[in-house]
């Protein structure tokens, strides 16, 4: 099922937060959504995720009336291990199943599963108490909650944020593995070294509007469009056009010769 947003427009108060938003999120991928501060990311994500609706424009899934329902989406907000309350993450993770009106007797072997999908095995971790966590498992516990009703769409705002590089790369596996398991994943992001390289589809906003969508290929050949939007290309790609400016890695389409 893919999700597509038709000539989007948001705003709060009359002040437009977004407007024109045109994009395809297709079934198993891993769309990245970059930009500013204020570019509008958390609202883009929060109407992709079904917590708010477009005041004009469409966003729908599937290509017929039959898979036009949406999927159960889950939202997991930056820094979401302030919103952890229970006395045990096995609790924790249940009330997230009981929201989502997941029958009972599936919430042991759901939490059992979600927590295996984002490494923390259910017998050392589904008695204790969350708050005594680091901070990297705390966010893991997130998305195993979010996970754990079996969502068609995983948005993450900020998933890295605040985390050590250890947990940080820790929680990216988990991405890539949930997203392996055909999981459809959007995340709103500033690390964009870490999550550019992995993305299907990256999309740039800048005030509101798209400035760029499509894959990661041709931002490696000319990254304009990631200054356009006020970013600092990541390093895996400035890196490769020093060398190239260099003459030290071959361009990527070479000249014709004109003997061809
Ligand atoms: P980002 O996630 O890229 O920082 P946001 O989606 O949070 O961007 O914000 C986009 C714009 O909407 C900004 O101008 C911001 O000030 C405004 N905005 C966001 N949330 C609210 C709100 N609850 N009330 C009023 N304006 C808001």
């Amino acid at each position: 099922m893919r999700i597509q947003l038709e000539n989007v427009f948001y705003q709060y108060d009359r002040k437009p937060a977004l407007h024109g938003i045109c994009l395809n999120i297709e079934q198993g991928s891993l769309t990245v959504l970059c930009g500013v501060t204020g570019s509008g990311k958390s609202t883009l994500l929060r109407l992709i995720a079904g917590l708010e609706q477009p005041d004009s424009g469409s966003i729908s899934c599937g290509e017929n009336d039959e898979e036009s329902a949406r999927p159960i989406a889950s939202m997991v907000f930056q820094q979401p291990e302030t919103q952890l309350f229970a006395s045990t993450v096995y609790k924790d993770i249940e009330y997230g199943l009981e929201q989502h009106r997941v029958p009972k007797p599936l919430w042991q072997e759901r939490v059992r599963s979600a927590l295996a999908q984002v490494g923390l095995p259910y017998e050392s971790y589904s008695r204790r108490s969350p708050f005594l966590l680091s901070g990297g498992e705390k966010r893991r516990v997130c998305i195993a909650g979010a996970i754990a009703a079996h969502p068609g769409l995983l948005v993450l705002d900020e998933p890295t944020a605040g985390l050590d590089p250890p947990a940080a790369a820790a929680l990216l596996d988990k991405v890539q593995q949930l997203r392996a398991d055909g999981l459809t994943i959007v995340i709103g992001t500033h690390d964009l070294d870490s999550f550019l390289p992995l993305a299907d589809q990256v999309v740039l906003l800048s005030q509101g509007a798209v400035c760029y969508s499509g894959s990661v290929d041709p931002l490696n050949a000319d990254p304009g469009p990631l200054y356009a939007a006020g970013l600092t290309a990541p390093a895996y790609i400035r890196i490769g056009r020093t060398l190239r400016e260099r003459g030290r890695l071959e361009p990527q389409h070479k000249p014709r010769s004109l003997d061809e």
